[in-house]
C-alpha cells in the first residue's frame, strides 16, 4: 500500500460522477493497491481486502461488480498477463494524477503492446497527439497517397519514450502513442533529438490545411491552403529521411491533452510543447466549435461525412473550372475529416469551399526539389524584385506557414466574405513570404561571405 494523491478536479470529472459512491471508494484503494506503474491485481478478493475489509454485508460479488463499473467507464483498462495469465489493471489516468518521485519499477506484467486494444487505450490516454511532433493521430488508419506522402506514415504506433535499445521497458511510464513515420525517423535516439520527418509534416500540413478549419461547421473558419501548392510531390521522402527545415504548422486544436508526455519526457522536451501551446493561444489557433467536440468524443469511430454524402453537380462544375478532379478532392476531403476527427456539419458548404481553396494538382515530376544551389544568387545589394522564388523554394526556406484566419468580422460575413477577403489577402500574405525567404537568402550570403 502507498500514499497516493489525487487532484480536487478528481471530484469533478464526469466520469468519477458517474460511479456509484462505493465504486468511487474502491476506485480510490485500487490507487493505494496499485505500484508505481499504476498496474494493480484486477481481484475481487483482494480489492476487497483493501477497499472493504470491515464491510461484511458487501461481498466479493458486489465488489466485482464495482470493478465492472470502472473498467466500463475507462478508468481502469484490464488485460491479461504473465505466465499466472492473471488479470491486472492499469489506472489509465493514474500518472496525471500522482507525482513520484523514485518511482519504484512495475514487477506485475505491463500491458502487450502487440494488443491492438492496448494501443488504442494509450492513444486515448495521450489524447491521439504524438508525442514526438506533437501534431494529431488519425483516430483510423489512413491508407493512399496525398502529394507524393503515404498517409500509413500518420498511422498510430506505439513508441517507447525511452528506446528499447537503451534498456527502455513496456510500462505504461514509458510508453506513448506516435506516428509511425515519427517512430521510425526516431529510430532509437533520445526523444530531445527527434526531427518530424518531412512526410509527416507534408502528409498533416496537407490533412489540415486542405480546408479550412471550421468553415466545415460555421463557415467561420479561416481559409487556408496556400500550404498545399507547394508540398511537391518529390516530397515523399523515405521513412529514414529526418528534415530538419521543414518546420511543423502549428496546430489548432485545442484542448491538447500533454499530461502523459510532460510526466515521462524530459524538460526541454515539455517546455517546447508549452511554448507551441502559448503559441496558439495567441490567436493562430481556431477553436472547434463545442458541439463538434462532444461529439467528436462521443462517436470516434464514425465517418465524419455521411457515407451517401457525393459532390454535387455544381461542385464538379466548380471543380472543372479549377482544374480539380473532384472525385479525388471528395476522397481527399474525407480523408482530412477523418484525419481529424471532424464532425462537418454541412459538407456541401464545406466541399465548396475546399476547392475554391485547393490549388490544382501538378503533374507528377521525375525531377527532385530544387536543389539550394539552384535558387538564384542573391547578393547584398540585390534588390528584391530581381528575385524570383517558387512556392516550393519559398516553403524550403521558410518551412510550411498557416495563412492568417480571417478577422472575425469576415467571417461573420459568411463565405462570400470570407472569399472576398482572401482574395486581397493572399497577395499580401504571399507577397510577404516571398520578401522573407529572400531576407533568409542574403542572410545565408552574409554567412559565406564571412566563412570564406
Ligand atoms: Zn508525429
Amino acid at each position: 500500500m502507498r500514499i497516493r494523491t489525487f487532484k480536487p478536479e478528481f471530484w469533478h470529472d464526469e466520469k468519477i460522477g458517474a460511479l456509484h459512491p462505493f465504486a468511487r471508494l474502491l476506485f480510490l484503494a485500487t490507487w493505494s493497491a496499485a505500484d508505481d506503474e499504476g498496474l494493480v491485481r484486477w481481484s475481487p478478493e483482494h480489492l476487497k481486502s483493501i477497499a472493504f475489509a470491515y464491510d461484511d454485508d458487501i461481498s466479493v460479488e458486489d465488489v466485482s461488480g464495482l470493478m465492472d463499473q470502472l473498467q466500463q467507464l475507462g478508468l481502469v483498462f484490464v488485460y491479461r498477463a504473465g505466465v499466472a495469465r492473471q488479470l491486472i489493471g492499469y489506472i489509465v489516468r493514474f500518472r496525471r494524477h500522482q507525482r513520484i518521485n523514485r518511482p519504484t519499477p512495475g514487477r506485475l506484467t505491463p500491458p502487450p503492446l502487440g494488443d491492438p486494444a492496448v494501443v488504442r487505450m494509450y492513444a486515448e490516454r495521450d489524447g491521439w497527439l504524438c508525442h514526438l511532433c506533437g501534431e494529431e493521430i488519425p483516430r483510423e488508419p489512413l491508407e493512399g497517397v496525398v502529394d507524393g506522402v503515404p498517409l500509413e506514415h500518420l498511422n498510430l504506433v506505439v513508441d517507447r519514450i525511452v528506446p528499447r535499445s537503451s534498456k527502455g521497458s513496456d510500462y505504461p511510464t514509458n510508453v506513448a502513442v506516435a506516428h509511425a513515420a515519427c517512430s521510425l525517423a526516431r529510430r532509437g535516439r533520445a526523444v530531445e533529438e527527434f526531427r518530424q520527418p518531412a512526410s509527416v509534416a507534408t502528409a498533416v500540413a496537407r490533412l489540415a490545411y486542405g480546408v479550412s478549419e471550421s468553415v466545415s461547421d460555421s463557415l467561420s473558419g479561416s481559409v487556408s491552403d496556400s500550404v498545399s501548392e507547394s508540398v511537391s510531390d518529390s516530397r515523399s521522402d523515405s521513412l529514414s529521411e529526418v528534415q530538419q527545415s521543414v518546420t511543423t504548422p502549428p496546430n489548432r486544436f485545442t484542448e491538447r491533452d500533454n499530461s502523459s508526455v510532460s510526466d515521462s519526457v524530459s524538460d526541454s522536451r515539455s517546455d517546447s510543447l508549452r511554448e507551441r501551446k502559448g503559441r496558439e493561444g495567441k490567436g493562430v489557433c481556431v477553436s472547434v466549435p463545442k458541439e463538434a467536440s462532444v461529439a467528436r468524443g462521443a462517436s470516434s469511430d464514425n465517418t465524419y461525412i455521411p457515407s451517401d454524402w457525393l459532390p454535387t453537380d455544381r461542385h464538379r462544375q466548380l471543380a472543372t473550372q479549377r482544374g480539380l478532379d473532384a472525385d479525388r478532392e471528395a476522397r481527399r476531403f474525407r480523408a482530412y475529416a477523418k484525419a481529424k476527427g471532424r464532425v462537418i456539419a454541412d459538407p456541401d458548404a464545406a466541399f465548396e469551399l475546399w476547392l475554391l481553396d485547393t490549388q490544382p494538382r501538378r503533374p507528377l515530376r521525375a525531377v527532385p526539389d530544387p536543389a539550394p544551389s539552384s535558387l538564384p544568387e542573391v547578393g547584398p545589394d540585390t534588390p528584391d524584385e530581381q528575385v524570383q522564388l517558387t512556392r516550393e523554394q519559398i516553403d524550403d526556406l521558410l518551412g510550411l506557414e498557416e495563412p492568417p484566419p480571417p478577422p472575425a468580422e469576415v467571417a461573420a460575413g459568411g463565405l462570400d466574405a470570407i472569399r472576398e477577403w482572401w482574395a486581397e489577402e493572399s497577395g499580401r500574405w504571399h507577397a510577404d513570404r516571398h520578401a522573407r525567404a529572400v531576407a533568409v537568402l542574403r542572410k545565408r550570403a552574409a554567412a559565406r561571405v564571412v566563412a570564406t
